[in-house]
């Protein structure tokens, strides 16, 4: 893969997470006097309100105005909205959440944006792809966009490493975290399968956790996975565990379209 020249665009997705914060810092610190560095998020309704906290601040260290893009079908950008339009929370192919309000929006900012192609020469990708993530980011280079640098692999940066970082640096980290959930996602994620997750929002977050209940019962969502059988999350017996919370292989929300449901129950 050749490398970013003067004048290129990079663009940052940052979603709100420690690991795509440093991966912005790594970026303008090393391409910030060669390219212009573009930051941009996607705004989720349904995230806990601090991320929007962590957004400023992150703003502030940078010293760049974080871009807001949103799809304009959604401009409240909420998944509940987006899983009524649609009929459903979760499909074989994805969270339709993922695709309207990271992947549509994305490309609506690149269309927006980005003169020539956001795959062709003079355009760069940054994602929050921690040194654990080595193969998901070479899974998204074939299938999305290979023109990705790959920022905080090259740094040897794990997601807990970028944690501790933000720390480090004065950050507060986004409150989601203290809260024990994996990613800086929404919470109450519709591609978390795991009886652990589902259990932690229901404790954690009473409220969320029986309006997805409610919703994905309506809309026909078996959102959690019990002895590898779908169930309605009405279902979920309290009391049940799948792996431990630390352990599940939950990354930051995709902007790029993940396929699959990202996190395994046991
Ligand atoms: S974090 Fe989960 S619920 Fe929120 S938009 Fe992404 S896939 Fe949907």
């Amino acid at each position: 893969m050749s490398s970013p020249k003067e004048g290129d665009i990079i663009a940052v997705w940052f979603s709100c997470g420690a690991a795509s914060a440093v991966a912005a810092k790594l970026t303008l610190e090393r391409y910030g006097n060669l390219c212009e560095v573009r930051v941009v998020n996607n705004p989720v309704m349904e995230e806990d309100e601090d991320n929007r906290r962590f957004l400023a601040d992150v703003q502030d260290w940078l010293g760049v105005t974080i871009e807001d893009a949103r799809n304009s079908k959604y401009p409240n950008a909420s998944a509940e909205e987006v899983w009524d339009i649609r009929g459903g929370m979760s499909f074989p192919h994805g969270a339709p959440c993922t695709v309207s309000l990271k992947k549509e929006a994305r490309q609506q900012w690149e269309a927006a944006n980005i003169s020539g192609s956001p795959m062709g020469p003079g355009c760069w990708h940054v994602m929050g792809f921690g040194a654990e993530e080595q193969d998901r980011a070479r899974m998204f280079a074939l299938t999305e966009r290979s023109n990705t640098l790959p920022v905080l692999i090259e740094a040897g940066m794990t997601r807990q490493a970028c944690y501790e970082y933000i720390v480090n640096a004065g950050l507060k980290p986004p409150r989601i975290y203290e809260l024990k959930y994996p990613n800086a996602n929404c919470v109450g994620c519709v591609k978390a399968t795991s009886p652990t997750y589902w259990n932690h929002v229901r404790k954690v977050h009473p409220e969320v956790f029986a309006s997805r209940a409610e919703q994905s019962r309506r809309l026909g969502s078996k959102l959690v996975r019990v002895n590898n059988e779908r169930i309605y999350l009405d279902e979920l017996d309290p009391a049940a565990k799948g792996r431990p919370l630390a352990s599940l292989q939950m990354p930051e929300c995709g902007l790029f379209c993940e396929e699959k449901p990202i996190a395994r129950a046991t």
